[in-house]
């Protein structure tokens, strides 16, 4: 596999980092991960957004725009021979070598590394449906930041994989936050609700794609905050992220959802009618 390296590609075997540079010793870096379809950078520009104000949050510069973010994830692609898959994109403070002070000093050389992951023919068509539990949010306030420093969301997935179940919902109190790696939107009455845009909860990609379609399609899409009693009680409840697009939640927290999801098969189909047409107006 070619991987992306402080301006080089290089095979992942070549590729190497100082164990002083800041990502490796305090979890100081910032990451996005975007879907390729067909070669297709699929919301790009909004990943390229995301990633920019993750940076400005953390007051790193990185010196790159959008264009050339672009030009290196498809030359990955490029150069692996990959059509579908999910590009990540890393970028640490660096290294200060044979240091290991918390503040940063300015001046440092960000490390920015990018890897593409191919995306499996069958993911693409897959509509399994999703085993969560809730599990109380334990991470830090600023998850808007889309941080490498993910203890709190491994330990909880771990521990979702170790029951063999799929997610973790996380709550604050009696409010609904977030999965581990995804959003989490629910169907009541025919209206879609998920909790708004907060500091403690990345605003993904793919919930603000389901929020347009919705928009366009005269779905009802309320975004206020979502009290677990409500989560209990959903018609239906959706589990969303880059890497998992639009899935359904077939059981929470032992409890069997309805199976009957009418509002989510309205909107896979929207949703893979706009993943259509953004490959077809990129050709
Ligand atoms: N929330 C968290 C904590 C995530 O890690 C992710 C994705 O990895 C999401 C939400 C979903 O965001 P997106 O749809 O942009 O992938």
């Amino acid at each position: 596999m070619i991987v992306y390296l402080n301006g080089e590609f290089l095979d992942a075997h070549d590729a190497k980092i100082s164990p002083f540079d800041r990502g490796f010793l305090f979890g100081d870096g910032v990451y996005e991960v975007c879907a390729v379809y067909q070669r297709h950078l699929y919301e790009w520009a909004a990943h390229c957004r995301r990633l920019f104000l993750s940076l400005q949050r953390v007051h790193l510069s990185l010196g790159y725009s959008e264009q050339q973010l672009a030009d290196i994830a498809h030359q990955l692609l490029e150069k692996n021979g990959f059509e579908n898959a999910t590009v990540y994109l890393q970028i640490s403070r660096g290294a200060v070598i044979g240091k290991r002070d918390h503040f940063y000093t300015p001046g440092l050389v960000p490390t920015i590394f990018a890897y593409a992951n191919p995306w499996p023919e069958a993911m693409l068509e897959q509509r399994p449906t999703l085993k969560v539990i809730t599990l109380a949010d334990q991470r830090w306030q600023r998850g808007q930041i889309k941080s490498v420093n993910l203890l709190a969301n491994t330990e909880a997935r771990q521990q979702v994989h170790a029951q063999q179940l799929d997610e973790a919902i996380l709550t604050r109190g009696d409010e609904v936050v977030e999965g581990t790696s995804s959003n989490v939107l629910l169907v009541k009455d025919g209206s879609v609700i998920t909790p708004p845009e907060q500091p403690y909860m990345l605003t993904g990609i793919t919930r603000q794609v389901l929020r347009r379609l919705a928009n366009e399609n005269g779905l009802p899409f309320i975004e206020r905050r979502v009290s677990v009693n409500e989560l209990n009680d959903a018609d239906e409840i959706w589990i969303t992220s880059t890497v998992r697009e639009l899935r359904l939640v077939s059981e929470l927290n032992g409890k069997a959802m309805p199976t009957n999801a009418p509002v989510f098969e309205r909107m896979r189909e929207w949703f893979n009618a706009d993943k259509c047409r953004a490959i077809a107006n990129d050709k």
